[in-house]
């Protein structure tokens, strides 16, 4: 059987890449030397892959930004305003500051032009450049950076296996600029993708993989027709000496196994760690000739496998398919941190654990070992290992939170009393006007508060002194919202790096790396927490600091908690029980925070949630279980408090026309969205189903310097209380302020103050 490998992380074990970009685009550095940081990663991880027994190695995986905005510029796919034109007036070709203008709106050279859409890729936390695709569309091949870097492994004596998203994933996740069909643009990409292969052929490449994670999802017919058409017409035109290595990945292929397997394709690669089963589908209807590549460690967390059980389980296909059998990780090790062994501060709980990019292509050698004729010693070394870690791991389990969970009743996730009760007894309570004003949670962190919390890290501040000057800053923060008029108050979060690190590193069960980047999108990493144990509160996390900011008001204070869910996703969590398990375990540690703040006097909690889309699923059948148990954490986070004290949530988005009956479900007592980019057009969820509880969608879209005008946020509301009634509503802006100024933030909330005046008078 032969190791092979879908992609590895560019970013470098110490983020090297991200640096030299950022130093790039400030101009300290000049291309040269951001091709020579670039190129000296690549033959590094060539070097580490080869090493691991990887014979095939994946090229084309790497990117200067991002893979997909790579592919677009080898397909000539790049829109007219980032091309620029040369002294005769012809379009300028694309170069890699051509990549940085689509997807940053600028780069060293050229004009600046609005940056190209970016979001999530399938379900993950990766994002990539939205391709935007015009009717008259013509694609050929623009760009050579895969060519080049076929070039680049050849000499340094490797075999390349070229990685490209595949066509129709292309396609799909492309935009149109204007009305029309995408599928009509297939015919002219499949030929560009022909002038690819043939290239490839030229350089000596016998295998190239392409990627189609559309597969994971449910396909209408016409995209089904794509699939099978555009693999028929390759493999017509294709040169001969190519090999075409259809890879899936991120979920399972079985509903779409007739359409699969009748591919003409001389490989296949399945994600087994989304679904074993695939493997006993796949292997019956493979044919004598192709080639089983099977995903087997997971690609995208950072546990160590448990080799000697996956052995066993992929005995008889090794048996059966000898040298057809290829064994990979699930997907692109894009989502996984890059090298364990630059860790030098694990806990005990997470030492031996753990396997990041490199270390998991060496599980896969060792998978092989213990396939092989190997002798007896080196196979058993490599099962005591997975023994004594699953015994270390088992030994780390928290009794009491297991049975906590295992003993929670329908009562648990229920508030005494519906909303009409609640919403009652609070009104009593807070006696707020109407349409009150809040903010979401975070004011400006400003570089004082970053500079002495990075001293305080390095231990140049004591933590005496840390506490009292972020408390000057909390009194600072009441104050000016005293002055604006606000009405519910926060206290600010400046003792905050991160919403989710700031609550795990108070939690037991949950590890951080040093290291452990990830790649989110273009020069941005992020850092995840590690989920190993059963979860829970030793102790209260953010009682001082709302007690606090409450002593200096009358007004209300909201007290600020990350939810269980958003904890979740954002970190890397073990999986050895389910995600409802774990959210479970998260809810009742959020839970016993939000009944200490209670107690504290706190009147009002807000649960940010804003991760809770991200959570589902490829497939929209299996939609409803993840909204099932996701509302459920949610509402078990919040309803240990009494009718009177009033429950938010946030969400950073306002997509709900899909999932509106889960969020009120939910049953926040108040729920922020964002919604002024989209003026309100995104309430449209609500007016075709009336959302029962309080509602405050944005006025003020936070990710602009610019500050709303009076006017603007009055017609906003305006709009807001023609969709949903107006004593349901509130009056904020659309996220946290964490990310602007105060020169920003205070005359625009002064205007939303002014604003909400005029309305009230108005209703
Ligand atoms: N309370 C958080 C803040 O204001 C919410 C951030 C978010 O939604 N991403 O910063
Ligand atoms: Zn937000």
């Amino acid at each position: 059987m032969k190791i092979t490998n879908l992609g590895f992380p560019r970013i470098g074990r110490q983020r090297e890449l991200k640096f030299a970009l950022e130093k790039y685009w400030r101009g300290e550095i000049d291309q040269s030397q951001l091709v020579q940081v670039a190129d000296e990663l690549k033959k590094l991880h060539w070097d580490w892959q080869s090493q691991a027994g990887v014979e095939l190695l994946p090229v084309g995986d790497f990117a200067y930004y991002d893979q997909v905005l790579t592919l677009s510029a080898t397909l000539n796919a790049v829109p007219k305003r980032h091309r620029g034109v040369d002294s005769q007036g012809n379009e300028s070709p694309i170069d890699l500051d051509t990549l940085f203008r689509v997807a940053r709106g600028r780069a060293p050279s050229g004009q600046h032009a609005c940056a190209a859409e970016m979001t999530k890729f399938f379900n993950t936390n990766y994002h990539y450049q939205v391709p935007e695709l015009s009717q008259d569309q013509q694609f050929n091949i623009a760009y050579t950076q895969v060519f080049d870097e076929v070039d680049q492994a050849q000499s340094f004596g490797y075999q390349a296996k070229p990685v490209l998203l595949g066509p129709v994933t292309y396609l799909y996740l492309s935009k149109t600029i204007g009305e029309f069909d995408k599928l009509s643009l297939l015919p002219q990409l499949l030929e560009a993708y022909q002038q690819i292969l043939t290239r490839f052929a030229e350089q000596g490449v016998s295998w190239v993989q392409l990627d189609e994670p559309i597969l994971a999802a449910d396909l209408s017919a016409d995209w089904q027709e794509a699939i099978r058409h555009s693999y028929q017409v390759l493999a017509q035109h294709k040169p001969q000496s190519v090999s075409l290595l259809l890879a899936s990945y991120y979920g399972s292929i079985a509903h779409h196994h007739t359409l699969v397997s009748a591919l003409p394709v001389e490989g296949l690669h399945l994600d087994l760690i989304s679904d074993k089963n695939q493997l006993a589908l796949f292997t019956t209807t493979l044919s004598a000739e192709q080639v089983l590549s099977i995903g087997v460690i997971n690609g995208r967390n950072v546990w160590a496998a448990d080799v000697d059980l996956i052995a066993e389980q992929i005995q008889s296909v090794a048996t059966d398919l000898g040298d057809r059998l290829w064994i990979a990780p699930s997907c692109s090790l894009l989502h996984s941190p890059v090298d364990l062994d630059s860790e030098q501060q694990l806990i005990p709980e997470l030492q031996g654990q753990l396997a990041f990019a490199k270390q998991k292509l060496f599980e896969l050698n060792d998978l092989q070992v213990l396939l092989s004729n190997a002798d007896q010693q080196a196979k058993q070394l490599i099962i005591a290992r997975c023994q004594s870690r699953r015994k270390a791991k088992a030994a780390n389990a928290d009794l009491q939170v297991i049975d906590r969970v295992a003993k929670l009743k329908a009562s648990d996730f229920e508030r005494d009393s519906e909303f009409s009760n609640r919403i009652f007894a609070q009104h009593q309570k807070l006696k707020l006007p109407l349409l009150p004003t809040t903010t979401i949670g975070s004011f400006p962190q400003t570089p004082a508060i970053r500079g002495l919390r990075s001293r305080w890290r390095k231990g140049e501040v004591s933590d005496q002194k840390y506490q009292s000057q972020l408390q000057l800053v909390t009194k600072d923060t009441i104050e000016r919202q005293l002055k604006l008029g606000i009405d519910v108050l926060v206290h600010g979060e400046a003792e905050r790096n991160d919403m989710v690190e700031y609550f795990a590193e108070y939690l037991n069960g949950v590890g951080f790396t040093q290291f452990g980047w990830v790649q989110s999108y273009g020069s941005r990493c992020v850092k995840p927490p590690l989920i190993y144990g059963d979860v829970s509160r030793p102790k209260a996390m953010t009682v001082e600091w709302a007690t606090y900011a409450q002593s200096l008001t009358e007004k209300p204070v909201k007290g600020m908690l990350t939810g269980p869910v958003t904890i979740l996703h954002w970190s890397f969590a073990r999986e050895d029980i389910s995600r409802e398990t774990i959210a479970n375990q998260i809810a009742l540690a959020i839970r016993d925070e939000v009944v200490d703040l209670e107690q504290a006097g706190i009147g009002i909690i807000q649960i940010d949630e804003p991760a809770f889309r991200e959570g589902l699923p490829i497939k929209q059948t299996e939609w409803q279980t993840y909204l099932n148990w996701a509302v459920d954490a949610f509402r078990l986070s919040a309803a240990g408090v009494e009718d009177q004290t009033q429950i938010h949530t946030h969400m950073c988005y306002s997509e709900f026309n899909d999932t509106i009956e889960a969020i009120a479900a939910m049953d926040a007592d108040v729920i922020t969205i964002e919604t002024s980019r989209s003026h309100m057009v995104l309430l449209n969820a609500f007016e075709s189903f009336a959302y029962p509880n309080d509602i405050g969608p944005g006025v003020y879209d936070i990710h602009s310097p610019n500050i709303p005008s009076v006017e603007e946020m009055v017609t906003l509301m305006s709009k807001a209380a023609d969709k949903i009634p107006v004593k349901q509503l509130w009056v904020n802006p659309d996220c946290g302020l964490k990310t602007r100024t105060w020169d920003e933030v205070e005359p625009a909330l002064k205007n939303l103050v002014e604003a909400t005046k005029i309305l009230r008078r108005q209703f």
